[in-house]
C-alpha cells in the first residue's frame, strides 16, 4: 500500500492531498504542516487588513480535524520536517511547539514548501513596526498592530501586486500610503502604458507613488530613499518577492534547477524518483518559449499540486507549463498579464510585435460602461498570440482569460478574430475588444494599417523629424496633446489634407487608435504613405507618460480626477463627440 506524505498544507500541499485521496481510497496520507494553519487563503489576506472581508475565519478553509474528516488526511500542524532520508524513506520531524521529534516513513512523497517574502539586508529592517505578509500569523501582526498604534503613514516597499493589494487596505484602514519601487514603474512585469493606468488610480487616492527608488534604512518614523530623501513612516511593509523554501530539499541532495527553483520533470518528479514537488518551490518550463521559469503564483501550485498527486501515485500527467497569468485590483483598476510582454518577447529574441485598442466593456449605451483595454502581444512572422495584457475597470479579466486561452492553445490573431464573443447590451459588444485588437493586429500586419505602440513611440521618432497630427476635438487637444502636434479634428482631415506635407513622416493619434485608424486611411488614400498611427492612442500616450515618460516627445500629463474611497467612481465623461471647432497649426 502506498504511504503519501505531504510537506506543507496550503495551497499545492492540501490540494496534493485532497487529490491523492480522491485517486486512492486507501492509500495512507500524512500532511505535514510547518505552521498552526493548514488551507489558508494567503490570497485573501490583504483583504481582510482592508476590511472588505469581515471575518478572520473565512480564510481558513479547512482545519487539521475538518480534512481528516472529509478526506481521511492525517494533518501535523507546528509540525516542521528536519531531514529526508531518501535511501531509507524516512522523513525527521519537530514539532515546533513542544520540541518533540519523531520520525515517519514513505512510499512517495510531495514536497510542497512554497516560498517565503525575500527580507532585505536593510539597517532597521527588524523593529516592529517592519512587515511582510505570506501567513495569517503574519497578518495578524499587522492587523493588531493597525489596531494598537494607530499609525498614520504607511510606506509599502515593493510594488508588485501583492504590495499594491497592501497599498489599497492599508489606504482603507485610513493611512497615508507611499509605495516605493525599485524598477521604472509599479507592477514591473507588465509594460508601462499597463503600470500606468494602474499609477493613474494610486495617484487619484492620493498614493505617493515613488518609482526608480530603493530604500536605504528604515527609521523609527521614516524611511530613507537612495536619493537622500525620507518618507514619514511609522509602519513599513516589505514586499520585494519570494524566495522558495529549498533548504530540506537541498539537504536532501535534490537538484536545484537554472532559475534557482527545486528542478523537476514534466512529471514533476525530482531528481529522486520517489519524490514529486509542487507549488511555490518549483521552477517549471515557461509554456511560451519553454524557459526554466519560476512562477509563484497560486493557480500553478494548485495544479502541480493534483498533477504531483496523481503521478507519485502512478500516473503519467504531464504538467504543461505556466503562462503566469496575474492579474490585480488596485482600489476599482483593474490590470493583468499573461504570457509573454513585448519587452520579454523581443529579449527572447522573438519577432515580436503588439497592438492596443480601448474598447467600451459593454455597449456604450447600456448605463455604466467604461472602456477596456487590450494589448495582444504576436509573432510578426506567424500572428501567434505571445500573450498580452488588459486593464480597465470593468471587463479586463474576462479578456484576460481569453488572451490567456490564446496564448496557451497557440491560437493566431486570424482565429481570435473569428470568434464569436458572448454579447448582449449590459454584457459586452457586437465587435468585442477582443474581435478589435486582433483586426487591429491584422492590419498592422498586412501593412493595411500601421501602427505604433507608445513605448515603441520613442524609437520610432528618434531619427525622424515627424509631423504629428491629433484628429481629437479641441477640447481634447486643449486638454493634453504631444507638444508640437498639428490638430486637425477628424471631420475637417479631408477638407486640410492639401496643408499636410507629403514629404515628412506622418503620426496621428486620437484618444483610443480607432480614429487615428480612420485618419491614416485617409492620408494614405490621399497619398501620403509615409503615416503611422499610434496604437492606443492618446490613452496610451498617457499613461506610458505617467509611468515612465517619454524621451523624444514632450506631452503634458491630464491631472488626476481625484477620488475617494466613500464616494462611488465617477463615470469618465465622453468628449469624443463634441463639436469640432477648426484645424490648427498646419
Ligand atoms: C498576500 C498574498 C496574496 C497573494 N495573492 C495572490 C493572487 O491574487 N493570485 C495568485 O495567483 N497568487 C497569489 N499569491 C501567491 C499564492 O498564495 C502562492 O503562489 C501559493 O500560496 C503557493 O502555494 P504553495 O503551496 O506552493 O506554498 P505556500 O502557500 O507558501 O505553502 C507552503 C507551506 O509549506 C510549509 N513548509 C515549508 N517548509 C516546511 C517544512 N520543512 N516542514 C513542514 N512544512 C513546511 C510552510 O509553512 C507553508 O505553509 C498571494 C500570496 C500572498 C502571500
Amino acid at each position: 500500500m502506498e504511504k503519501v506524505i505531504i510537506v506543507g498544507g496550503v495551497a499545492a500541499g492540501a490540494t496534493a492531498a485532497a487529490k491523492t485521496r480522491r485517486l486512492s481510497p486507501d492509500a495512507e496520507i500524512i500532511m505535514i504542516e510547518a505552521g498552526p494553519d493548514i488551507s489558508f487563503a494567503n490570497c485573501g489576506l490583504p483583504y481582510y487588513i482592508g476590511g472588505d472581508i469581515d471575518s478572520r475565519s473565512k480564510l481558513i478553509l479547512q482545519s487539521p480535524e475538518s480534512f481528516k474528516a472529509q478526506y481521511n488526511v492525517d494533518v501535523f500542524t507546528n509540525t516542521r520536517v528536519l531531514s529526508i532520508d531518501k535511501e531509507a524513506h524516512t522523513i525527521s520531524v519537530e514539532n515546533v511547539k513542544s520540541g518533540e521529534k519523531s520520525s515517519f516513513d514513505y512510499t512517495k512523497l510531495i514536497l510542497a514548501q512554497g516560498g517565503r517574502p525575500i527580507k532585505p539586508n536593510l539597517p532597521g529592517a527588524d523593529q516592529n513596526h517592519v512587515f511582510t505578509l505570506w501567513t495569517l500569523e503574519d497578518m495578524d501582526k499587522i492587523y493588531s498592530y493597525l489596531d494598537e498604534k494607530n499609525p498614520k503613514n504607511a510606506v509599502v516597499v515593493g510594488g508588485g501586486f501583492i504590495g499594491l493589494e497592501m497599498v489599497e487596505a492599508l489606504a482603507k484602514r485610513g493611512l497615508n500610503v507611499s509605495v516605493v519601487e525599485k524598477m521604472p514603474h509599479v507592477m514591473a512585469i507588465m509594460e508601462a502604458e499597463t503600470a500606468g493606468f494602474i499609477e493613474q488610480e494610486l495617484h487619484s487616492y492620493g498614493v505617493n507613488v515613488r518609482t526608480n527608488a530603493g530604500v536605504t534604512g528604515i527609521g523609527s518614523n521614516n524611511v530613507t530613499l537612495d536619493d537622500g530623501s525620507n518618507i514619514d513612516a511609522d509602519m513599513v511593509l516589505l514586499s520585494i518577492g519570494v524566495r522558495p523554501t529549498l533548504q530540506l530539499a537541498e539537504d536532501t541532495g535534490l537538484s536545484i534547477g537554472e532559475a534557482g527553483g527545486l528542478l523537476v520533470n514534466d512529471k514533476l518528479q525530482t531528481s529522486d524518483s520517489d519524490i514529486y514537488a509542487a507549488g511555490d518551490m518549483v521552477e517549471i518550463e515557461h509554456r511560451v518559449n519553454g524557459k526554466k521559469v519560476r512562477i509563484p503564483l497560486a493557480g500553478p501550485a494548485n495544479r502541480q499540486g493534483r498533477i504531483a498527486a496523481e503521478n507519485a501515485l502512478g500516473g503519467n500527467h504531464s504538467y504543461k507549463g505556466s503562462i503566469g497569468t496575474s492579474v490585480v485590483r488596485v482600489f476599482e483598476a483593474v490590470a493583468g498579464t499573461t504570457g509573454l510582454s513585448l519587452k520579454q518577447a523581443r529579449a527572447l529574441g522573438i519577432n515580436a510585435d503588439a497592438v492596443v485598442v480601448h474598447k467600451e466593456a459593454f455597449t456604450s449605451y447600456y448605463p455604466g460602461s467604461e472602456p477596456v483595454s487590450v494589448m495582444l502581444v504576436y509573432d510578426k512572422d506567424s500572428g501567434v498570440i505571445l500573450g498580452g495584457q488588459t486593464a480597465g475597470y470593468i471587463g479586463a479579466d474576462k479578456r484576460l482569460d481569453v488572451i490567456a486561452t490564446a496564448t496557451a492553445t497557440k491560437q493566431t490573431i486570424n482565429e481570435i478574430a473569428d470568434i464569436d464573443f458572448a454579447y448582449s447590451p449590459p454584457i459586452g459588444t457586437a465587435n468585442d475588444a477582443m474581435n478589435m485588437a486582433a483586426y487591429v493586429a491584422e492590419n498592422k500586419m498586412s501593412g493595411y494599417s500601421p501602427s505604433v505602440t507608445v513605448s515603441d513611440l520613442d524609437d520610432y521618432v528618434a531619427d525622424k523629424n515627424p509631423l504629428y497630427i491629433d484628429v481629437r476635438d479641441v477640447f481634447a487637444f486643449d486638454k493634453s496633446h504631444i507638444y508640437n502636434a498639428a490638430n486637425v479634428p477628424l471631420d475637417l482631415l479631408a477638407e486640410n489634407l492639401h496643408r499636410i506635407p507629403k514629404d515628412r513622416t506622418i503620426i496621428v493619434y486620437d484618444e483610443t487608435g480607432k480614429k487615428g485608424h480612420q485618419a491614416l486611411r485617409t492620408l494614405i488614400g490621399a497619398g501620403i504613405t509615409d503615416v503611422v498611427n499610434i496604437s492606443g492612442g492618446h490613452t496610451s500616450l498617457q499613461r506610458h507618460a505617467v509611468a515612465v515618460g517619454f524621451s523624444n516627445i514632450e506631452i503634458n500629463i491630464l491631472p488626476v480626477e481625484e477620488k475617494s474611497l466613500e464616494e462611488e467612481k465617477q463615470q469618465s465623461k465622453d468628449e469624443a463627440n463634441q463639436d469640432n471647432t477648426a484645424a490648427r497649426g498646419l
